[in-house]
Formats: structure tokens, C-alpha cells, sequence
């Protein structure tokens, strides 16, 4: 690759909504953005099933197809995404330079969309039935769990802010925690120990999750880490909420970050501490993370980074 096919006016790195909203303005705006889509095209969208609150689809749409249609809206206008996995950047040069498994790209406007990803327990069943009656995010599924019986894994405030929520649809939310005390804030303890349909198991773990993608779940199997005994228990969902992690790995000591390791951006700019680079979508937001969300922030990047670059010249 010659040193002028590497070079871009804008390079964005990640495809969930974020990316692609930033690619479809970037490329509306003539500067031939190119997107390193990362290991998982379409990001967390592409392992959920329906999407139902994403404004404009009455019916509902395929997390999967929502992220085709995007990739294609941001190619029809210039976008070129690559299928490539940034490993390494370096600011200290006038250009921002990436590295991916492939090759080393140069921007003069970088923008960071690689989003968060839901913590995992790491089981095959959960990996297996993740879409079919498993999910990290109640906001988005809650709706298809009406009339049932739900198992929320999780202390924190994320694990009772989705055991609260999920009420409106279940009939009864079963919060399993690995220990005898929460992590959560007091108020969030306080309603969910005062919530009628909110029960909890204390002191276990998952061991598996029951069920099929045709059967979708039937139970859990738990085990008390205290006395060992191993039981079934039946549901006929599983809300994991054991925290998120942005990824950001490959930005460490190159960018201002928070503890956690999401980047910081000066609201309600989506600039970063490096200039001419921009971040946005979940991996700068801990607190809404959704799609909806995260495409109008990817839009507020491209649209800040478009202005960056008209006053270089
Ligand atoms: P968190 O505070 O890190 O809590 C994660 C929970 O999952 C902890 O209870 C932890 O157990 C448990 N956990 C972690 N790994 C596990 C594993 N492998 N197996 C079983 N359990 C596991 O994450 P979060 O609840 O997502 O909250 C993240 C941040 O966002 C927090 O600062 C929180 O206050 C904030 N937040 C605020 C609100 C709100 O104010 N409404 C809502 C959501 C989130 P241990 O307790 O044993 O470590």
C-alpha cells in the first residue's frame, strides 16, 4: 500500500450506529470516510433478534439488517468500510495513525465509535441463547417477556435497574447475586427490596442456562457458593447485568479516559483531549447506550470532526 492510498480525511473506527452514522455524515459531507468496522460488523446489534425501538420501523427490524441497511446508506454516499481490527494508534505525529491486523492507515480526523461490550459469564448456554430468551439489555427485549417468569444475574445498579424495569413485562423478576450483599446504590436496593415482584437469591451463581433457540429458556441451574448445593430453577428468561467494558484497550495512554475506561469527550462536543480526534456512541457513554442514542452522537462527531477540518485550512 502506497503512502497516499493510506491516507484519509477521515477515519472512523468501529460500525455500530455510532460509526455508521458518523460514515453516512462524513461521506454526505465529501470526505470519503473510511471505516475499520472492528471484529464484529454492526456491533451489539448484530446479536440481538427484533429491534423494536428504533424510531421509523413500525413493525420492528432485525438488529442485523438495521446494520446492513446502515453500511449500505453510508457506501451508497462514498463510505469505503473495511473489515479490520485496529490492534495500535499513534497521535504524536500531524496525522493520526492506525494500525489494524492488516495495515497502517493515516487520518487527519479520527473518530472513536469501537462502543462497549456486555460483560459475559463466559457459558456456552449463554452464548448459544443469547437472542433467544438471554439478554444484556431489558430496555431493548423487556417487551417480549410479557406474562413471564425472569432471572436477573447481578448486585449492581444496572442488575436492579433492569429487574425493576423488566416488572412492567414479567410477571415475577428473581435477582441472582454471587453474594449476601448488593453492590447497588441504596435507593436502587431500597426499591427493589420494596418491589412486590422483585424477589432474590443471594450467595449463587449460574452454573447453565436450560433451554433451546426452538424451546428458547426453561431454567437455570444455580449453585450456592456457600454450601455448595446445586438446584434448578425455572424461568423463561435471563437478563445478564454484570457491568459493561467500552472498548478502548488499544487507546490506552494515548487518550484521556475516565476509570473505567471510556473516553472522555467535552460534552456536549464529542471532542477528545487529542485534536482532530473525535469520540462517540457508547464508547464515551456508560449511562444510555442505545442505538438510537449512539447513532445521533455519531452524527454530532462527524459533524464536529467536518468542522475541525474546514478550520486546518
Ligand atoms: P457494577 O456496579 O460493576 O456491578 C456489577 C455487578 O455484577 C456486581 O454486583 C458484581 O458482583 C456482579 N458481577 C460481576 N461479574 C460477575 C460474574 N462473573 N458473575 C456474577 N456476578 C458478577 O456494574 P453496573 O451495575 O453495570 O453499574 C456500572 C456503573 O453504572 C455503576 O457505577 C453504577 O452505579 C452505574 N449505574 C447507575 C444506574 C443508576 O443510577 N440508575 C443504573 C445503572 C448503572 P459483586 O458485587 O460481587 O462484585
Amino acid at each position: 500500500m502506497s503512502e497516499t492510498d493510506n491516507r484519509h480525511r477521515v477515519i472512523i473506527l468501529g460500525s455500530g450506529p455510532a460509526g455508521l452514522t458518523a460514515a453516512l455524515y462524513a461521506a454526505r459531507a465529501n470526505l470519503a470516510p473510511l471505516v475499520l468496522e472492528g471484529n464484529q460488523p454492526g456491533g451489539q446489534l448484530t446479536i440481538t433478534t427484533d429491534v423494536e425501538n428504533y424510531p421509523g420501523f413500525p413493525d420492528g427490524i432485525l438488529g442485523p439488517a438495521l446494520m446492513d441497511s446502515m453500511r449500505e446508506q453510508a457506501k451508497r454516499f462514498g463510505a469505503k468500510v473495511r473489515f479490520e481490527q485496529v490492534t495500535s494508534v499513534d497521535f504524536s505525529k500531524p496525522l493520526r495513525v492506525v494500525q489494524t491486523d492488516e495495515g497502517t492507515y493515516r487520518g487527519d480526523a479520527l473518530i472513536v465509535a469501537t462502543g462497549a461490550s456486555a460483560m459475559s459469564l463466559g457459558l456456552e448456554s449463554e452464548k448459544q441463547l443469547m437472542g433467544y430468551g438471554v439478554s444484556t439489555c431489558a430496555t431493548c427485549d423487556g417487551f417480549f417477556f410479557k406474562g413471564k417468569e425472569l432471572v436477573v444475574i447481578g448486585g449492581g445498579d444496572s442488575a436492579l435497574e433492569e429487574a425493576i424495569y423488566l416488572t412492567k413485562f414479567a410477571t415475577k423478576v428473581t435477582v441472582v447475586h454471587r453474594r449476601d450483599a448488593l453492590r447497588a446504590s441504596k435507593i436502587m436496593q431500597d426499591r427493589a427490596f420494596a418491589h412486590e415482584q422483585v424477589e432474590f437469591i443471594w450467595d449463587s451463581t449460574l452454573r447453565e442456562i436450560l433451554g433451546s433457540r426452538e424451546e428458547k429458556v426453561r431454567g437455570v441451574v444455580l449453585e450456592n457458593v456457600k454450601t455448595g448445593e446445586v438446584t434448578e430453577f425455572p424461568c423463561q428468561g435471563v437478563f445478564i447485568a454484570i457491568g459493561h467494558k467500552p472498548n478502548t484497550g488499544f487507546l490506552k495512554g494515548h487518550i484521556d479516559m475516565d476509570a473505567k475506561g471510556y473516553v472522555v469527550a467535552e460534552e456536549p462536543t464529542t471532542r477528545t483531549n487529542i485534536e482532530g480526534v473525535f469520540a462517540c456512541g457508547d464508547v464515551i457513554d456508560s449511562s444510555y447506550r442505545q442505538a438510537v442514542t449512539a447513532a445521533g452522537s455519531g452524527c454530532k462527531a462527524a459533524m464536529d470532526a467536518e468542522r475541525w477540518l474546514e478550520a486546518q485550512n
